[in-house]
Order: C-alpha cells, then structure tokens, then sequence
C-alpha cells in the first residue's frame, strides 16, 4: 500500500483506490475513490469536489460551500475543526467533536449533519 497526499481532489483521484480527507489533521471521510468523488456526505469533502471540471455532480459553486480562512492548526476550534468554515454548522458542532462512523460499505464519515441528511 502507498500513501499520497495532496491538496488537488481532481489529482488525488486518479491515483487512488481510496481517499482519506483530512481537514486540520482530523479525518473527515474515507471510501473508495468512485464512491467518495461520487456521493460525499461531508461539506468539506464536498467543497473540494465543487471546483473539479466535469465532476459530474451538480454541486453549488464552492464558495457557497466553504467560507473564511484555515484557522491556526496550533489553537484548533472546538468541536468540529471545520465548524469556522461550514455552512451547515450548529450549536453541536462547536460543543461535540464528530467521531468518525461507518455509513456505506467501506464509506466512512465524522460530520453530526452530513450534506444527505435533512439536519
Ligand atoms: S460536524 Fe458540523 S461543522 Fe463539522 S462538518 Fe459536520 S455539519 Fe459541518
């Protein structure tokens, strides 16, 4: 097995069976390449996917997706470290951190409000 890190969605693609988003060194959602490009649950997963031409989903334009800047790495926000960025983030997501939890087969997700949940 071999690992590759990147910031380019639309790279990490095509040279993956699998991919891992992380956002501030926190896992966010890992599944199979097709299946993670093909229905993300996670708003940060899918603000990346939003910019890839012919992507195929029809997504909002990404900065309707995710807004402001990283936060500092070294004083993460509580909760949910992408909570400063998220559209759909709630008083829950500032007070519990999202464990991360299998939602597919070999799909796996950390969000309290995923994108295909009416929350
Ligand atoms: S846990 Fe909350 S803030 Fe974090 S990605 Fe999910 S909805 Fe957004």
């Amino acid at each position: 097995m071999l690992g590759f890190i990147a910031h380019d969605l639309a790279v990490v693609k095509n040279v993956s069976d699998r991919i891992m988003v992380m956002y501030l060194g926190k896992g966010c959602e890992l599944a199979p390449s097709a299946e993670l490009i093909s229905r993300p649950a996670h708003p940060y997963t899918r603000a990346l996917i939003a910019p890839i031409p012919g992507g195929g989903l029809d997504l909002p334009p990404a900065d309707t997706l995710i807004s402001g800047e990283p936060p500092s790495p070294v004083d993460p926000p509580s909760g949910c470290r992408f909570r400063t960025r998220c559209p759909r983030a709630s008083a829950r997501c500032a007070e519990q951190e999202p464990r991360i939890r299998q939602v597919g087969d070999d799909h796996w997700l950390a969000c309290h409000h995923p994108t295909d949940s009416p929350d």
